[in-house]
């Protein structure tokens, strides 16, 4: 087996890229508004309630129209989870992984489909696109390869007189609910750990990204994965979502999505539904409000260049995202300064234009609480740039920064997930470490510094789960930078790491009298 490697992003400064790149986004338009069904059991389902998915850039395309479940159909989804895990967690974990590898080949050959879907249901620019379906294919290599780690022989201390063994067995039901910022890259993600682990899933999309999940359930179909195993069961979240997390033969309920959602499945599952044999697992990776540090030895280009990328790649829809900046007082206007300039160059347009920045924000939910929160930082900071609304035609905001806002000032402390960022003066590298560490979160950060005793000091006190060290706090790489935050950030998993497939297993200690 060839050693696990990240896929490599395209480069759009190439021509030829550039040209399949339109290619794939002509396909995807000329396929806008069709209908997308539930699968359960390999079955296609079409219901009267249906949901229609926009294109964000552009209100008034329908990208496409789904049906979505009722209570009734999630019970049928759940039973036909069930009875697929009754053989499923018999199949050999080799041709578990088998299922993950021929899946990553078929995304990666069908790479720039996948982003022009994203380009179009999420409003994901080019790269950012790119970023995600490149992600998305990390997630089925490396996961294949873990689970093949797992099913070998696990070392056991011997004793004389026994044969001992320890093995990892997969757990039962697992409910799918991701969010959609990274539309394929978490479903894929979240979907494939629990399955390769010999697990069933009813996979409950975000609404928002309905259309993205679907045909990655087509690619796991075009890989061979039997009917059954995983099940497509779009609809409302505190209806569908709800119904999953409640009942009592979910063994496990896989989250991404916001702190409120994740905290009322965690009280959920926490209840113990009749005829319910186990206690349910909770993997919720939840918000954040992640902070930039700049020290006052900084490289303050380097600076203010981290902070924008992370600011405002993706319209800042990202749980890693920098929503605050907090800056050492003596090189604060300085830093201020470049970042407001960098700020206004940014072009704000439509996502399937190659040359734009960034595009829209996902959906009228996310655009009016964005737009309430520009209000509230209005009163709470001074406003350097954006602050306005864009071009009406689809869910535009301008990328906007706030300066000399409060540490506990709403802007501060609450997760926006949209182009907002704060600026907040630190007199000391000291009080910066201690501003960073003061929300409720504990997701990402970074620290631009060249000291290398506060380097240190930031790497025990900075409390969060992934930390870097003068680069941008976006962007991590599954098996490189192991993915999840602490406190109300989630439960303290790490998508993409060596541990994460341990969440869907339970070890069995086998025992024989020689
Ligand atoms: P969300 O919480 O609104 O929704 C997430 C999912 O939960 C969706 O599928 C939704 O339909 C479902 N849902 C909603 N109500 C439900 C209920 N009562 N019961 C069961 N399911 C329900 O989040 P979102 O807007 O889709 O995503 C953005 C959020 O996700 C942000 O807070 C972001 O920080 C977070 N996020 C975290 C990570 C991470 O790794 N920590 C990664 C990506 C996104």
């Amino acid at each position: 087996m060839i050693p696990f490697r990240n896929e490599p992003f395209t480069d759009f400064s190439v021509k030829e890229n550039r040209k399949a790149f339109e290619a794939a986004l002509d396909k995807v338009r000329s396929e806008l508004g069709k209908e997308y069904d539930l699968i359960i059991g390999g079955k296609h389902i079409k219901t009267d309630q249906k949901v229609n998915s926009i294109n964000p850039s552009n209100t008034k395309e329908v990208v496409g129209i789904v049906s979505e479940a009722d209570e009734k159909l999630a019970e049928q989804a759940m039973q036909t989870a069930v009875d697929a895990f009754s053989w499923w967690k018999h199949v050999d974990p080799a041709a578990r992984a088998s299922v993950l590898f021929k899946a990553a080949a078929i995304l990666r050959r069908k790479k720039h489909e996948f982003s022009a879907w994203m380009v179009m249901e999420a409003g994901k620019s080019w790269p950012e696109a790119d970023g995600d379906t490149a992600e998305a294919i990390d997630f089925m290599e490396f996961y294949g390869r873990e689970m093949l780690r797992l099913s070998e022989r696990q070392p056991v201390t011997p004793l004389i007189g026994e044969q001992n063994e320890l093995r990892y067995l997969p757990i039962g039901v697992g409910a799918i609910i991701p969010p959609w910022n990274f539309p394929l890259a978490i479903t894929v993600g979240m979907t494939t750990s629990a399955i390769v682990a010999g697990n069933t899933v009813v996979l409950k999309p975000a609404t928002p990204t309905n259309v993205i999940a679907y045909q990655f359930v087509k690619i796991l179909e075009e890989a061979g994965l039997p009917a059954g195993v995983v099940n497509y069961v779009p609809g409302p979240g505190p209806v569908v979502g709800e119904y999953f997390v409640k009942h009592p033969m979910t063994r496990f309920i896989s989250f991404t999505g916001s702190r409120e959602v994740g905290l009322r499945i965690n009280e959920q599952a926490a209840k113990t539904a009749p005829g319910q044999k186990w206690i349910k697992r909770v993997v919720a990776e939840m918000g954040g409000k992640d902070s930039i540090v700049v020290d006052e030895d900084a490289d303050l280009d380097l600076a203010a260049d981290a902070i924008v990328k992370s600011a405002f790649g993706f319209a800042g829809q990202k749980c890693s995202a920098c929503s605050r900046a907090i800056v050492h007082k003596n090189v604060y206007d300085e830093v201020l300064a470049k970042v407001t300039e960098k700020t206004k160059s940014l072009k704000l347009g439509e996502a399937d234009d190659v040359s734009i920045d960034l595009g829209p924000v996902v959906d009228d939910k996310a655009y009016n609480k964005i737009l309430e929160y520009i209000e509230i930082g209005k009163k709470e900071g001074r406003l350097v740039a954006g602050g306005e609304k864009g071009d009406e035609s689809g869910y535009f905001i301008q990328p906007t920064v706030f300066a000399d806002v409060d540490p506990k000032a709403r802007i501060s402390q609450e997760e926006i997930f949209g182009p907002v960022l704060a600026f907040i003066k630190a007199d000391s590298f000291d009080e910066a470490l201690e501003i960073a560490n003061n929300t409720e979160f504990g997701l990402t950060g970074a620290v631009i510094c060249r000291d290398r005793l506060k380097l240190e000091r930031a790497r025990k006190e900075f409390h969060v789960g992934n930390l870097y060290f003068n680069r941008k706090c976006t962007g991590a790489l599954v098996g490189v930078h192991p993915f999840g935050g602490f406190n109300m950030s989630g439960t303290d998993s790490k998508a993409g790491g060596r541990d994460y497939l341990l969440l869907f297993l339970q070890a069995q200690s086998v025992s024989e009298a020689l």
